[in-house]
């Protein structure tokens, strides 16, 4: 068995897959490592994401379930926002995660699934390769951890710790076929949980994900039971019936500011292994896809100026946080924010919500808080919005 090449990547998530594809298109040898004996599966995501963004991406329509109307529920107000064109969807997970390791494939990347990476291998502290759990080591000059929040590279080398904060989901993809195919529902305050929140995401053929995530230390609910609470009352609630349990999901997220430096010599951490996310909900897909081929790129350029040195790798820290960096951190704050919220606030917050143009929503969600749409609707609606709102948005701009 081949064991040398250029680029060596832990775990076949969408930041794995993304970058052993660029890397490969661009003529690198590389391998990567999944855990998992299946490429997207088990399962441990709810999928939400952009249309528009994924297109951008070069993702396929039949991966997107769309979504028309988006409902925010807090105990005692609500917002629904409806579009003619659908901007959101909930991703076919496993399909999608295999259509990335076929593209990856395809560019010449060879992939192993069932193979976990047990630690890096260094010689005077520097990575030189990989032990992998029952096939031996493997070596490149060059490591891309891709492990999500398990960051398996990155803690060995003392890049990270564990994450002070994260969030911890549990999920059910249930039979509901009341529940309208085109609609899903964010649930706030005493709806969900405390110091998290719940979300009701169909995916096609009456299944949908019902789902509940707290984020840790805040919040100390068992999410698990709190789902289980979720689905006896959902009916009653929101005309929501699980019929069956056709799965269960369950998942941890980085529920913090992005690593300051997810580079070093040899080494580049992607996706959730450096909190590559917006925690504002949890949403990691499309800058996993996104990051994990820039980190690919960069792999590329490190093997063609032959330099893998820190120095050199650091342009894979500027390129991500120049596009979203401030993103990043801004919903990092917001998260924390909310996380302290009562009903009373989330009330308050998604009355206010409520007095916004749908337009204004997507925006908004996705951090794009400079978008025209967005500001000229708050700025419109500056009396009964109060100037709360008003000097959040423009700051965050
Ligand atoms: C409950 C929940 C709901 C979410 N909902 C959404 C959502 O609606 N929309 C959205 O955009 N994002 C969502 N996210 C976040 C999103 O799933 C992540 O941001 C995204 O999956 C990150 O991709 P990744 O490739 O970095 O990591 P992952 O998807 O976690 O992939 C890491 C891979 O590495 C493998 N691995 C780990 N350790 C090793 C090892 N030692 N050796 C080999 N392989 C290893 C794992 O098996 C895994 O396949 C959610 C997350 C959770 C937990």
């Amino acid at each position: 068995m081949k064991t040398h090449y250029d680029v060596l990547i832990a775990g076949g998530g969408p930041a794995g897959l993304s970058a052993a594809y660029t890397a490969a298109s661009a003529g690198l040898q590389v391998a990567l490592f999944e855990r998992s004996k299946e490429i997207g599966y088990p399962i441990h995501t709810s999928g939400g994401s952009w249309i528009h963004e994924l297109r951008a991406l070069g993702v396929p329509d039949r991966y997107m379930h769309p979504i028309r109307t988006g409902r925010f529920i807090a105990p005692a107000a609500e917002a629904e926002f409806s579009y003619e064109e659908p901007p959101s969807c909930i991703l076919d997970v496993r399909g999608l995660y295999q259509y990335l390791a076929v593209l990856a494939a395809q560019a010449g990347a060879a992939i192993f699934p069932g193979c976990q990476v047990e630690a890096a291998l260094c010689t005077n502290g520097r990575p030189q390769g990989l032990r992998v759990r029952a096939r031996g080591d493997f070596f490149a000059p060059l490591l891309i951890d891709a492990s999500g929040i398990a960051g398996v590279i990155a803690k060995q080398l003392g890049l990270r710790g564990e994450f002070a904060r994260y969030g911890v989901g549990a999920e059910a993809d249930v039979v509901a076929p009341q529940w309208p195919q085109d609609t899903i529902a964010f649930l706030f305050g005493s709806v969900a949980v405390p110091a998290g929140y719940g979300w009701i995401f169909p995916h096609g053929e009456n299944r949908v994900r019902v789902g509940i995530g707290v984020i840790r230390p805040d919040g100390s609910c068992e999410p698990r039971s709190a789902l289980m609470n979720l689905l006896t009352t959902a009916h009653a609630r929101f005309n929501c019936e699980a019929r069956g349990i056709i799965e269960l999901h369950s998942g941890s997220i980085p529920s913090v500011a992005p690593m300051a430096r997810a580079s070093s010599h040899g080494v580049l951490v992607v996706g959730d292994a450096a909190a590559l996310i917006s925690t504002l909900l949890g949403e990691g897909i499309r800058f996993a896809i996104a990051l994990g081929r820039w980190a690919g790129e960069v792999a590329a350029q490190a093997h063609h100026a032959g330099r893998f040195d820190a120095d050199f790798l650091v342009r894979y820290d500027k390129g991500w946080r120049t596009r979203y960096g401030r993103m990043f951190s801004w919903a990092q704050k917001i998260n924390r924010r909310i996380a302290t919220y009562d009903d009373r606030q989330w009330n308050e917050k998604i009355k206010m919500l409520s007095e916004l143009p749908a337009r204004a929503i997507p925006p908004l969600l996705q951090g794009e808080w400079a978008n025209r749409a967005l500001l000229n609707a708050v700025w419109r609606r500056r009396k009964t919005l109060g100037h709360t709102l008003l000097k959040s948005v423009a700051s965050w701009s």
